[in-house]
C-alpha cells in the first residue's frame, strides 16, 4: 500500500469519493480505503440474484445525483456516466386501478391532482423550476439563501399538518410517500422538506437510474480520482486511525459510532461525549427480484413509473411508518419499489428484468418482511409472484455486513430528523471537522445529510483545504 499520501480518506461511498476527487483536483496526493471488496459504499450493483441480473443493493434513484452542486461540478458525464429518465418519476397506487402519479410536467401532474392541482403547481412547480437554487440551498443549509428560507416556511412542519390541508386523497398519498423517505414518524416537523424536495426534484431535474447501475456512478468517480493520480485499495478495514499511512489529512467517510472506535483516543472527552449522543433510526428489509417478465400491475401506466409507492391512502402511510418509528413491525409496511429496466435495459438478460424494494422496519429489527412485502406488490398486480425466477434478501443485519455505516439497518448515516439536520452530527458551523485539527468526518452522517448527493464530502474536502491547505 502507498506509504506518504497527503490525504487518507477512510470509505469509498459517494462522499468518501467525492472529497477525495475534491482533494486531487486541489493537487493533493489521496488514498481511499475501503473495507468491502468492491469499491462504492451505498452505489454498488451487483448480481445478486442470477448470472446477467444486475441489482442497486443500495441507493437506485437518482435525482440528488443529478441536481446536486458536487457532482454538477464534477462534470462526471466525462468519465462517461449517463443517467436514464424513467417514463414517469413515480406512481402511487391507492386502490386497484386508481393510481396517484408525479410525472415530470408539472401542469400534467397538477391535472390529476383535482382541487389540489393549483396548490402543487404553486409550491412544486415552483420550487421545481428554480432546482439548481434549491440544490445549491439543500446542499449547505449553514448557508442560509432565500431558496432556503421559502423551502423551510413552506415544509419545516410535521407531513401531517400539510395533510390536512389538502383536499385530494392522490396528493396526500403522493406527500406522505416523498415525505416516506425521512424515515421517521411523520407527525415530526421537517418531514416534509424531505418530500417537497424531492417533489420538486422530480420536476426539475426527473427521478432517473444510473445506466449499468449505480455502480457507474462509482466507476466514474474512481476513474476521475485515479486520472488524478489518487488510489482506492480495498479490502481495507481500517480499525485504528493510527495506523494509517502518515499524512496531512484523515476523512473518515463513517458515522459518528465508528469514528469514535477509530479516532477517539484522539478526540477532545467533550466532543466524543457529543459525538456518542449521535442516534441511529429504523433501519430496511431489502428485496431484490430477477423477473421473467414485467410486473403485472392491474394499472398497466405503472409500467412507465421508475419508482412504485406502495403503502394504499396517505392515513396508511402515516400510520405504517409511525408503526416503525415507535418500534413495532408493520403487518402492511409501506414499500419503495425501483423498476430500473424499463428504462435502462442493460441490467438484465434481454426480455427480463430486475426489481429493487425496501420498506422501513425498527432499528435492528429480524422479523423476515419477504411475505409482507409480496403481498404488497400482489395488491396492486395480482400474479406477481408467477414471474419471480431469483430473490436476494437483506435484513437490517445483512445491510449492515454490506455496509458498516448502515448501523442496525438505518440507511441514512443517523435519524435525519429536525435536531439531527440542524447538528450534524454536531451543533458547530463547521460540523466536517473534529476536534482534532488533522480528522474530518465525510459522509452522510454531517452535513447536509443522506443520499447520493457528495455535498458532504465536497464540504470536507474544502474544510481541509481551507484549513490545511
Ligand atoms: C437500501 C438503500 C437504498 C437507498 N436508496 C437511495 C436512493 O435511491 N437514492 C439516494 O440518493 N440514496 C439512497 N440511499 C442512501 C445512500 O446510499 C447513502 O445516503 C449514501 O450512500 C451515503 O454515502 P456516504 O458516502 O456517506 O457513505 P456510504 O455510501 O455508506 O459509504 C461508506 C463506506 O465506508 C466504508 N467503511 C465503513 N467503515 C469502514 C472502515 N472502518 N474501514 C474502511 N471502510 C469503511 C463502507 O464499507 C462503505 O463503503 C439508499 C441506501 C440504502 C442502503
Amino acid at each position: 500500500m502507498t506509504t506518504d499520501v497527503d490525504a487518507v480518506v477512510v470509505g469509498s461511498g459517494p462522499n468518501g469519493l467525492v472529497a477525495a476527487v475534491t482533494l486531487a483536483e486541489a493537487g493533493w496526493k489521496v488514498l481511499v480505503l475501503e473495507a468491502q471488496n468492491q469499491a462504492g459504499g451505498g452505489m454498488r450493483t451487483e448480481e445478486l440474484t442470477l448470472p446477467g441480473f444486475r441489482h442497486d443493493v443500495c441507493s437506485a434513484v437518482h435525482p440528488m445525483a443529478l441536481a446536486s452542486p458536487a457532482f454538477r461540478e464534477l462534470e462526471l458525464a466525462r468519465e462517461g456516466l449517463a443517467f436514464a429518465q424513467p417514463r414517469i418519476p413515480l406512481g402511487h397506487p391507492i386502490a386497484p386501478g386508481d393510481t396517484a402519479y408525479l410525472r415530470r410536467d408539472v401542469v400534467e401532474t397538477a391535472a390529476g391532482l383535482g382541487a389540489d392541482g393549483p396548490l402543487w403547481k404553486a409550491v412544486m412547480g415552483t420550487f421545481g423550476s428554480r432546482w439548481p437554487q434549491l440544490a445549491r440551498a439543500i446542499g449547505n443549509p449553514l448557508r442560509p439563501t432565500p431558496d432556503l428560507i421559502a423551502l423551510g416556511a413552506t415544509s419545516v412542519w410535521p407531513t401531517t399538518w400539510l395533510m390536512r390541508g389538502l383536499r385530494d386523497e392522490h396528493t396526500r398519498a403522493l406527500l406522505a410517500g416523498i415525505a416516506a423517505h425521512s424515515i421517521n414518524d411523520l407527525h415530526q416537523p421537517a418531514t416534509a422538506l424531505i418530500g417537497v424536495a424531492l417533489g420538486a426534484f422530480a420536476h426539475g431535474v426527473g427521478w432517473p437510474v444510473a445506466i449499468g447501475g449505480s455502480q457507474s456512478i462509482a466507476d466514474a468517480l474512481i476513474a476521475r480520482l485515479r486520472s488524478l493520480g489518487g488510489d482506492v485499495v480495498t479490502g481495507h478495514r481500517v480499525r485504528n486511525v493510527d495506523n494509517l499511512p502518515s499524512a496531512r489529512a484523515v476523512l473518515l467517510s463513517t458515522t459518528p459510532r465508528q469514528a469514535l472506535q477509530l479516532a477517539g483516543h484522539r478526540f477532545a472527552p467533550r466532543y466524543a461525549k457529543t459525538l456518542s449522543r449521535f442516534r441511529y433510526g429504523p433501519g430496511v428489509f431489502k428485496v431484490d427480484w430477477a423477473l421473467d417478465a414485467p410486473v403485472p400491475w392491474s394499472d398497466p401506466e405503472l409500467a412507465g413509473a421508475g419508482t412504485v409507492h406502495i403503502g394504499g391512502r396517505g392515513a396508511d402511510v402515516v400510520r405504517a411508518e409511525r408503526e416503525v418509528a415507535q418500534g413495532r413491525v408493520p403487518d402492511e409496511p409501506f414499500v419503495l419499489l425501483s423498476q430500473p429496466t424499463d428504462a435502462d435495459p442493460s441490467r438484465a438478460p434481454e426480455g427480463k428484468h430486475t426489481l429493487w424494494a425496501y420498506c422501513h422496519v425498527p432499528h435492528g429489527s429480524e422479523v423476515d418482511m419477504t411475505d409482507a412485502i409480496e403481498q404488497q406488490i400482489e395488491r396492486f398486480a395480482p400474479g406477481f409472484r408467477d414471474r419471480i425466477i431469483g430473490r436476494h434478501t437483506m435484513d437490517p443485519a445483512a445491510m449492515e455486513a454490506h455496509n458498516a455505516n448502515d448501523i442496525g439497518g438505518s440507511i441514512d448515516g443517523g435519524l435525519a430528523d429536525l435536531r439531527q439536520l440542524l447538528a450534524r452530527p454536531t451543533a458547530s458551523l463547521t460540523p466536517w471537522a473534529t476536534s482534532d485539527e488533522r480528522i474530518f468526518l465525510a459522509s452522510a452522517s454531517t452535513m447536509p445529510g443522506p443520499g447520493v448527493n457528495g455535498m458532504a464530502g465536497r464540504l470536507a474536502a474544502q474544510t481541509v483545504l481551507k484549513r490545511l491547505g
